[in-house]
C-alpha cells in the first residue's frame, strides 16, 4: 500500500477562502509528511469548476510558489459533484489515497489523520460523518435530517451524515470513475463501490469566508437529484396510488348507480369539486414524478461528459518511488 495522498477540493468562486485553505491544507500535509504518514509526492489539488472571480488565478499562483499545490480547471461550471469527480480522476492517475474535501473549511481537516490511520488498518473508503449539526441553522438541520430518512426510507443505501468529506483508496477511485451515470449524485454512489469502509468523526465548523454556494433551490434540485437518482420507489408508490383510486372509483361507481336506482340523487357540488381538485393536483404530480424519471433517462441516453478539463497544473515528484 502507497502513500501518496492527494486532497482534491472544488472550488467555485472561492476567492474569499482560497489563500487560508491553502495555507492550512499545506501546513497539514506538511504535517503528515514529517511524520512519515504520506509520502513526499502527496498534492493539494484545487478543482476551479468555472468560477467567475479570481479563484483560477490564485490557484495558479499557489502551483507556482509550491509544487505540494496542484490545479484542475474545467472549461466551465458543472457543479460541486461533477467538479469533485474531475480532481478525483485526476488524482487517481497519481495519489495512492484521495481526500475529498470542501473548499470553506467547514471540514475539519485534523480528522484527515484518523482517515489515513484508518486507509492504513485495510479500509478503502473512509466516511467524514458530522458528530453534530449544532451549529447549523435550525431549518437546514431538519431539512437534511428529514432528507436523509427519506432516502434511506426509499432503500438508498447512504451514510448517515455524511456529506462529500471522505478518503478513497485508489482501488476505490477507479472502481468509483467506472460507474458512468450522468446523473452523478457521489454519497449515494460510493457505498456501491464496496470494499472495507469505515467513518470518522468529526466537528463541522462554520464556512470560514464568503458565502454558501448552496442557496436553498438549488439544495432543492440536489435533494431531488439524489432521490431521483437512487431510488425508483417513487414512481412505484404512484403506480400503488393510481389502483388504489382505481378501487375507490369501482366502489363510487357503485354507489352512484345504487343511489341512482333508489332515486336519490342529490346535487352534491361540493364533492365534487373537491374530487377534481385532488385528483388533479395528484395527477399532476404523479405525472411530474414520472417526467423526472424520464428526464433522467433522456440525460443518460445522450451520454454527455459530465466534465470537461481545460488545464491541468501538476508537478510531479522527480524521484519516483
Ligand atoms: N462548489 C463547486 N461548484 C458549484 C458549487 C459549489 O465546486 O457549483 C464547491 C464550493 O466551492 C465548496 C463546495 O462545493 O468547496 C461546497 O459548497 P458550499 O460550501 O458553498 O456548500 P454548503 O457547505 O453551504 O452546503
Ligand atoms: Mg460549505
Amino acid at each position: 500500500m502507497g502513500n501518496i495522498l492527494y486532497i482534491v477540493v472544488p472550488c467555485f468562486n472561492e476567492q474569499e477562502v482560497l489563500p487560508e485553505t491553502g495555507r492550512r491544507l499545506s501546513a497539514k500535509v506538511e504535517t503528515l509528511k514529517s511524520q512519515g504518514k504520506i509520502g513526499a509526492g502527496s498534492r493539494i489539488m484545487f478543482v476551479n469548476d468555472g468560477s467567475n472571480d479570481a479563484t483560477w488565478g490564485m490557484i495558479q499562483e499557489l502551483c507556482e510558489q509550491n509544487k505540494i499545490f496542484a490545479g484542475v480547471n474545467l472549461s466551465r461550471n458543472r457543479g460541486h459533484q461533477n467538479a469533485l469527480l474531475a480532481g478525483i480522476q485526476t488524482a487517481s492517475e497519481h495519489a495512492d489515497m484521495i481526500v475529498s474535501m470542501d473548499a470553506d473549511l467547514q471540514d475539519d481537516i485534523n480528522a484527515i489523520d484518523a482517515m489515513i490511520d484508518a486507509y492504513h488498518a485495510g479500509n478503502d473508503v473512509v466516511y467524514g460523518v458530522r458528530s453534530s449539526r449544532q451549529r447549523d441553522t435550525f431549518f437546514k438541520r431538519n431539512t437534511a435530517q428529514f432528507f436523509y430518512r427519506l432516502l434511506k426510507l426509499l432503500g438508498a443505501e447512504i451514510v448517515y451524515n455524511h456529506a462529500d468529506y471522505r478518503l478513497l483508496s485508489r482501488r476505490a477511485a477507479k472502481a468509483l470513475l467506472s460507474f458512468d451515470e450522468v446523473n452523478l449524485f457521489l454519497r449515494g454512489i460510493v457505498p456501491m463501490v464496496g470494499f472495507r469502509s469505515t467513518t470518522v468523526a468529526y466537528e463541522r465548523g462554520e464556512r470560514f469566508a464568503g458565502k454558501s454556494k448552496y442557496p436553498l433551490g438549488k439544495m432543492l434540485t440536489f435533494a431531488l437529484e439524489g432521490i431521483t437518482s437512487l431510488s425508483i420507489k417513487p414512481i412505484r408508490m404512484i403506480t400503488m396510488g393510481g389502483l388504489l383510486v382505481c378501487v375507490i372509483s369501482l366502489i363510487m361507481l357503485i354507489k352512484a348507480f345504487v343511489d341512482y336506482s333508489l332515486g336519490n340523487v342529490v346535487p352534491g357540488w361540493t364533492s365534487i369539486i373537491i374530487s377534481i381538485w385532488v385528483l388533479g393536483g395528484l395527477q399532476l404530480f404523479a405525472i411530474g414524478i414520472i417526467g423526472e424519471y424520464i428526464g433522467k433517462t433522456y440525460m443518460e441516453t445522450k451520454a454527455r461528459p459530465k466534465f470537461i478539463i481545460e488545464s491541468i497544473l501538476l508537478q510531479e515528484e522527480s524521484e519516483v518511488e
